[in-house]
């Protein structure tokens, strides 16, 4: 088994190309306009309401700092309940904010939060559920409508690994009181660095971007304390461009998914999860798990070795939120309240998945991982 001449990544960024870019700036220039709500913000609002069917849709310089708006604009405060298998981000944006995070273990097939755990966490001082569409793949959501229903919490979701993704054709972005985007470089569609909030509700739509934008509400009137969240028009219009591009993106990285199946699908110790028909995938990332005692080899392991073929998986979320020094303390922290967590993120590893990936290297990449099954 040869190791490849070049690094494999485990993902790239789509470059758009650089004529159609300069020809953005160009309209910018023009424009002289930079940020604050220019053309191209409000082009890339209205284009990504629509991919992304969502009813009202606010841009942001980032995901973790829309996140951080998105809490602050429900007020909510004491505890938020939410998986510790996650980027840190998302736990980080709640301790911020000044709530403290309360960690509810995962279901061990959709690798996300665990609805049949949640009402246990719930005190007196509980505001909300924060659920992340892990790797793509939709919360129940659903059941956690029901739980906020019955106990009056609000429902925030970080969609950042679910652009595009649709549950029977409604847009993953109009479930719960907001949805979270993140546009981070390495996401699958991106701005450089950028995200988004999605809402049901004009009226949360408008605070969020009173929020965004230090509270401003006019030239007479600041109403709330708020940050800088504004997306600038580069960014923007970064966006646009690479928007043309997704659909295409999404192809190539499905049709590489499917090798990936269809190669590492038979190897006892190697399992993966999909959504379902009725849900519309994004194709953002490719995790596997590594069951130690059946495939012979640790994850660990599987990942050291790749690197001395040339190729760089992630250990995509290891470790978990729950077991960082800032966060270890928590009562909701301890490793035997989180068990199916704890061995989760012991055994995913993510597998290299960009549009430019060629189906051979996929298939080199399958034989060098059956080449370590003991
Ligand atoms: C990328 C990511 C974020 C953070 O988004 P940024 O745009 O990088 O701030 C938050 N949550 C999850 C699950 C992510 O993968």
């Amino acid at each position: 088994m040869k190791p490849f001449n070049n690094p494999i990544f485990v993902t790239r960024p789509l470059l758009p190309n650089l004529n159609d870019i300069s020809e953005k700036m160009q309209q910018i220039w023009d424009a002289a306009w930079l940020t604050n709500n220019g053309k191209q913000h409000q082009k890339l609002e209205s284009e990504l309401m629509r991919v992304l069917k969502v009813p009202y849709l606010s841009l942001f310089n980032n995901g973790t700092i829309a996140l951080m708006v998105a809490l602050q604009s429900l007020n909510l405060s004491g505890e938020v309940i939410v998986t510790p298998f996650t980027f840190p981000a998302t736990i980080h944006a709640l301790s911020l904010c000044g709530i403290k995070p309360v960690f509810c273990d995962i279901h061990n097939d959709t690798m996300n939060i665990n609805v049949a755990k949640i009402e246990e966490l719930i005190t007196s001082v509980t505001t909300g559920i924060l659920g992340v569409h892990v790797f793509g793949m939709p919360c129940d959501v659903i059941g956690i409508q029901k739980i906020s229903d019955k106990y009056g919490l609000k429902v925030v979701y970080d969609a950042a690994h679910a652009f595009c993704t649709e549950i029977d054709g409604t847009g993953i972005g109009t479930y719960g009181d907001i949805t979270m985007f993140s546009f981070h470089a390495t996401k699958l569609f991106h701005t450089v660095e950028g995200g988004a909030l999605s809402f049901n509700d004009a009226n949360l739509k408008l605070r969020c971007d009173l929020l965004k934008n230090f509270g401003i509400k006019n030239e007479d009137e600041v109403v709330a304390i708020g940050l800088n969240g504004k997306m600038n028009e580069v960014q923007a219009a970064i966006g646009l461009i690479n928007l043309n591009y997704i659909e295409s993106e999404r192809q190539k990285r499905a049709k590489i998914i499917e090798t990936y199946c269809e190669n590492l699908g038979k190897i006892k110790g190697i399992s993966f999860c999909m959504p379902g028909e009725s849900v519309k995938k994004s194709f953002q990332y490719f995790v596997i798990r590594i069951d130690k005692n059946e495939f012979g080899l640790s994850r660990d392991k599987v990942y050291e070795k790749l690197k001395n073929y040339n190729i760089f998986a992630r250990k995509y979320f290891y470790p978990l939120c729950s077991n960082y020094s800032c966060y270890k303390e928590l009562i909701s922290a301890d490793k035997r309240k989180l068990p199916v967590a704890n061995i989760v993120a012991s055994e995913t590893l993510s597998l290299p998945l960009y549009g430019a990936l060629e189906v051979d290297e996929v298939l080199q990449i399958c034989d060098i991982i059956k080449s370590f099954k003991k």
